[in-house]
């Protein structure tokens, strides 16, 4: 009975084992068991607050609510593995991550684990308004798992850290800066998100520490603690590198 039983057996495992060889999560499950088990527990709610608008209805046919939630997860997991918080001990404790379309201003902010995309920028924007709104997801869930120093963190950093999650996700616009641009290095966003990949391409796993000392506290001190150099001098070798 079990011999006979044994080659649909063996050619599932091995049909099986082919499928997941060739997917990226095969790899994530591998290095981080402990966090898939931990990403998947946590209880992922979108609710769409803004039907009957004009960005409540563009948001139900563009994008939806299940892709939204996928998303989240996603995103979730990609933040475990950019930041290596494989084990419970590194993270955040966050146990449901809630997302709400809003009839609001702006673009999206995010507090207490909680998601808030405006209706009014889903129905304002030209272009692939699905892959926009991933690219916010993406830097919406990372102010959920970052770590801000204990409030001590500079915004621009903050923010520069968010998109530079959203930049290693492939989720740049296109109208950021160019690596190199900006004024400051704490100017936020995508200019501080390049500056950030310029640090990392010194000592690749940079951000990774930047982001682990911040749990505490903030020095600008970390910058000389990691590279060797203060941030100032940093920031204007970047600028050197790019001639800009
Ligand atoms: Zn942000």
């Amino acid at each position: 009975m079990a011999r006979h039983n044994l080659v649909p057996i063996l050619s599932f495992l091995l049909l099986t084992l082919v499928t997941l060889q060739g997917t990226d999560a095969l790899h994530f499950f591998k290095t981080e068991p402990e966090a898939v088990t931990r990403i998947n527990s946590i209880h992922y709610e979108v609710t769409n607050n803004a039907t009957g608008t004009l960005g409540g209805t563009r948001f139900t046919d563009k994008i939806g609510i299940t892709y939204s939630k996928s998303i989240l997860q996603l995103a979730s997991e990609f933040n475990c593995r950019v930041f290596r918080q494989s084990k419970k001990s590194e993270s955040k404790n966050v146990e449901s991550i809630k997302m709400y379309v809003e009839t609001m201003d702006g673009v999206a902010y995010t507090s207490n684990d909680e998601i808030h995309v405006s209706a009014n920028y889903t129905a304002d924007y030209s272009g692939d308004v699905k892959r926009e709104i991933t690219g916010v997801l993406y830097h919406e869930v990372t102010h959920i798992w970052q770590w801000n120093g204990n409030g001590n963190a500079p915004g621009g950093l903050i923010e520069g850290i968010a998109d530079y999650v959203r930049l290693k996700a492939k989720y740049a616009q296109s109208h950021w800066v160019k690596p190199g641009g900006g004024d400051r290095w704490d100017q936020g966003y995508d200019v501080t998100a390049r500056f950030l990949d310029y640090c990392n391409s010194i000592r690749n796993g940079f951000v990774v520490d930047l982001n682990t000392k911040m749990k505490n506290g903030y020095s600008d001190n970390f910058f000389v603690e990691l590279l060797g150099k203060n941030v100032d001098q940093l920031w204007r070798d970047y600028k050197t590198k790019y001639d800009n």
